[in-house]
């Protein structure tokens, strides 16, 4: 099999890790033009780079039910040697085709042993070819704390995919691997390497959960990933609804609709940016998000006692609170509100809020600019 070839297999079985921003929130299915298996990718630091998204194995042990790359399944397998697969990126960068690696693996003789593999191809990178640029490296299932040590020199950013959000509910996606000592523990190794250490104080992790298949709610999701950022300092969490893949135990399992994976990006986003809490968001009966409207619009309409907030009051984490008005609108109009104020409904727009979904939660000096909170009865949970 030739590199172009392998670039293909090893590109398609990437395809289902998130690993960056862009890949996330809504974006997971659109590829940049540039490059079959190469998609905008956002750093920790916000800058939107092209990266390249490759297995160095598809070879697999492992018996995930919903992956195309597990063992068993009747597919061409191929491997890149860490010197391909090092020297490809490198003709790839130099050619201005990519700028950024994000490199996973099947699992082969156990995690720490796939990660021999992919650590050489991060060594070469950062040694032979001096590469400086962006570099993900996937955590395998069980790997020791040397080798997550030297992921954590290495690269920029670490992930483990958990998955499902318990022990209980992975076993209904995976007969090989173990929740807690395969998964959580490569994640709690690296949050003590990198508090340990003051030269990986930069690094940051990630982890991904399959939405919908293991019969989990998102209030069972949303507690794991609030708890992995308060103890083990995850630096995002990525949702991906269930699409059932041909030849593979789920099969014939229903998809998940899209709308359930946007709803668990809002509500994280709403912990990251508007400084809310698991306290905070409403699920409905069965423990699910309301697929009706957003996380924030829910809260403001079972919050009635909040509102109407005073735009030309209010304090920041108010306006935060309001439907319609996200960071930076917030904060223009902090800035506004210093030189004159918020007479009309339709200022809001010149600030980037969104007037009319903010309109029935705000007062513009004690008047009221449309009808409150009855406009909403059915998302009254
Ligand atoms: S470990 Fe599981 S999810 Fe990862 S490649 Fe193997 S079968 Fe797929």
């Amino acid at each position: 099999m030739d590199t172009l070839q392998k670039l293909d297999l090893l590109g398609a079985g990437a395809q289902a890790d998130l690993a960056c921003g862009k890949c996330g929130e809504g974006q997971t299915r659109v590829r940049d033009d540039i490059g079959r298996w190469i998609y905008p990718a956002v750093r920790p630091d916000g800058r939107t780079v092209k990266m390249l998204k490759i297995l160095q194995t598809n070879a697999c042990e492992k018996d995930c039910f919903y992956c195309a790359t597990r063992r068993g399944r009747d597919q061409p397998r191929t491997t890149f040697k860490p010197d391909e697969l090092a020297e490809t990126f490198d003709q790839i960068q130099r050619a201005n085709l990519a700028e950024a690696i994000f490199i996973s693996s099947g699992v082969v003789g156990g995690g720490t042993r796939t990660m021999e593999r992919m650590l050489a191809t991060a060594e070469l990178l950062r040694g032979k070819y001096a590469f400086r640029g962006y570099l993900h490296l996937k955590l395998m299932p069980g790997a020791e704390p040397a080798a997550i040590e030297r992921a954590l020199q290495l690269a920029d950013r670490v992930s483990v995919n958990l998955e499902a959000p318990s022990s209980e509910h992975l076993s209904k996606l995976s007969s090989t691997k173990r929740y807690s000592e395969e998964l959580l523990a490569p994640l709690q190794i690296a949050r003590r390497l990198i508090a340990d250490n003051p030269t990986l104080r930069d690094k940051t992790m990630t982890t991904q959960f399959v939405v919908g298949a293991a019969g989990e709610s998102d209030r069972e999701i949303v507690a794991r990933t609030t708890q992995l950022y308060r103890e083990v300092g995850l630096a995002r969490a990525y949702f991906s609804a269930f699409q059932p893949v041909p030849d593979t135990p789920l099969d014939g399992h229903a998809p998940t609709p899209l709308i359930r994976e946007h709803r668990l990006y809002q509500t994280d986003f709403l912990f990251r940016r508007y400084g809310f809490t698991f306290d905070d968001v409403i699920f409905d009966p069965r423990g699910n998000l309301p697929t009706e409207s957003d996380p924030k619009t829910v809260w403001a309409v079972n919050h009635p006692e909040f509102f109407p907030i005073e735009l030309n009051r209010a304090s920041k984490e108010q306006l935060l609170r309001v439907p319609g008005i996200g960071p930076i609108s917030a904060q223009r109009i902090l800035q506004m509100r210093r030189t004159r104020k918020f007479r009309a409904i339709e200022q809001l727009a010149r600030v980037g809020a969104d007037e009319k979904r903010a309109a029935p939660f705000i007062l513009l000096d004690g008047r009221a600019p449309t009808q409150q909170l009855a406009l909403f009865p059915s998302l009254k949970m």
